[in-house]
């Protein structure tokens, strides 16, 4: 279930599938049409960037924004892919460098706006192409609200064509808008993909790790008998572990990488076979791994990003039952994996993107209500407090934050919503930095206002807003921090907040940049 892991690291420089892509992605490379249904911001464009790059010839793309596809096309561009767009807002070089790598055959991706493609029909004839992909299918439906009469014209393409591998997508899934997509963009119906990436069976729990080789023996032995794995940040932290547990009378094994394949095929094959046994492993364990009674996964360290946790925790309770999870954090790890980004020989703008990543799962760890709302939110999907994590099963001591959210919104707002987390900490706080006097930012109304308060104690508050969906990092802003629509009613006074009590008193001495 993992297609082309290698593409996704090399090329884009992820390490994880978010949700859907990887069965999305394989359905392509197995040459299916395809209609798959993504929320907003769920990652729609890999699920034909990875195949398109993977296959011989060019991969078509429809899209009706000009700005997007420009947007598209610049990134790949940056990755090293031969992509292109042909649009009315094209000059002249830029039709003239797209029109060249195609007759070299050397264009991966070709976007191209709708109103281009009767136009443009002639030539994309005479070079074929090997997949054909809509984005925003939606504005094929004559009833939807959306409506782009030049999408009509794609069937006729795509039949002039010779009728491609197609593959469709949309954020947009009622059942009508669906069954039109399917009609007018393909000859015979397509494998729909529409799952919600809720996986309501998982109970999600965090802690901060406070003894955690106790914390962690405390659980799984609570849970003797059952199936479940354990997740550690390093090979030897795997032996130890499973060494421990062992100790404590529990069937538990090692699995890692530097393991001789005889060892590890053997652990494998112990705990997919006998009953309850515990897996200490590297993150190198699970892309095989087809157990549906997993129980529980635990992390015993903090894991790189939202999308390998929610990777990660997804192999337990496969067969619907109920099934746990707890994840396990603390300073080390944090600033662990920021080592591990910084050092990393990754360009800036990955590095960027990947502090980015990690920040939101902090977020997570530290959120003051319901984490699934967080967690499918992160990934585009709205829904209401689950009752199956711990934080709706005993939720926090709360305080009244509405004036300090107010006070770090609006530092946000008036430094032009262009800055990271620690120079809107030093406005707040008055720090005459370099940086704040040559932008001016200490003339601001709302410089110095939050003096009275610790860095500690402000970046509980940041990381509080940002769980509370406030505000987003942008990480292809070099991880500026955005006011989302959901901070004005805060901004106006319209809205209170209410913030977690503990995260403020009890890290306020950290000296992590944990946001
Ligand atoms: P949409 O579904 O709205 O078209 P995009 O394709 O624009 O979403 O993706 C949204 C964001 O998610 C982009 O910034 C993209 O780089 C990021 N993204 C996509 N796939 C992954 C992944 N597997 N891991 C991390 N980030 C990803
Ligand atoms: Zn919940």
């Amino acid at each position: 279930m993992q297609p082309a892991l290698d593409l996704l690291k090399s090329v884009f420089g992820f390490d994880a599938f978010r949700p859907g892509q990887a069965e999305i992605i394989e359905a392509i490379l197995n040459e299916e049409d395809v209609l798959a249904i993504m929320p907003t911001g769920g990652g729609k464009s890999l699920c034909y960037q990875l195949p398109a790059l993977r296959r011989e010839g060019m991969t078509l793309v429809v899209s009706p924004l000009i700005a997007l596809m420009r947007d598209q096309v610049e990134a790949l561009r940056r990755l090293g892919v031969e992509a292109g767009a042909l649009t009315s807002a094209n000059d002249p070089e830029e039709t003239e460098r797209v029109f060249d790598a195609i007759d070299r055959g050397v264009l991966k991706l070709l976007y191209l706006a709708p109103e281009r493609l009767g136009s443009a029909a002639p030539l994309i004839r005479r070079t074929g192409v090997s997949l054909l992909a809509v984005d925003e299918a939606h504005c094929v439906s004559q009833w939807g609200h959306d409506f782009r009469p030049d999408y009509l014209k794609i069937g006729a393409l795509r039949a002039a064509l010779g009728g491609p591998q197609t593959a469709a997508f949309t954020a947009t899934a009622d059942e009508e808008t669906r069954a039109e997509i399917a009609a007018k963009l393909f000859a015979a119906p397509p494998r729909v993909f529409l799952r919600g990436f809720d996986r309501p069976n998982i109970h999600l729990a965090f802690a901060a790790k406070d003894g955690p080789r106790r914390q962690l023996l405390d659980f799984v032995t609570a849970r003797k008998g059952r199936s479940g794995i354990v997740y550690a940040s390093s090979r030897n932290k795997t032996e130890v572990l499973a060494g421990a547990l062992r100790h404590a009378g529990l069937p538990a094994l090692p699995y890692h990488a530097g393991l001789d394949p005889e060892t590890r095929r053997d652990h494998q094959e112990r705990f997919q076979l006998e009953d309850g046994v515990v897996m200490c492993a590297t993150i190198a364990f699970g892309m095989g791994v087809d157990k549906p009674d997993i129980r529980y996964v635990v992390h015993a360290d903090l894991p790189k990003s939202m999308e390998s946790y929610y990777q990660e925790i997804g192999r337990a309770g496969r067969d619907g039952a109920p099934a746990e999870t707890l994840t396990l954090y603390g300073l080390d790890d944090i600033r662990l994996q920021r080592m591990r980004i910084d050092e990393s020989p990754a360009p800036n703008d990955r590095k960027r993107a990947d502090h980015a990543r990690l920040n939101a799962l902090l977020a997570l760890a530290e959120a003051p209500r319901c984490r699934r709302q967080i967690l499918l939110g992160y990934f585009g999907e709205q829904s209401e407090p689950c009752g199956n994590c711990d934080l709706c099963d005993r939720p926090p001591a709360l305080f009244d934050g509405t004036e300090a959210a107010q006070m770090a919104l609006s530092a946000i707002y008036r430094t032009e919503e262009r800055y990271g987390q620690d120079h809107i900490i030093a406005v707040l706080r008055g720090e005459a930095t370099e940086k704040a006097t040559r932008a001016g930012h200490d003339q601001l109304a709302v410089f110095g206002k939050g003096a009275d308060k610790a860095k500690g104690w402000w970046r509980g508050v940041m990381r509080q807003i940002y769980a509370l969906g406030l505000v987003r990092i942008d990480a292809e802003r070099h991880g500026a921090w955005r006011l989302t629509d959901a901070a004005r009613p805060v901004l106006r006074g319209e809205e209170r907040i209410e913030i977690r009590e503990d995260t403020l008193r009890a890290k306020a001495k950290r000296a992590d940049r944990a946001v």
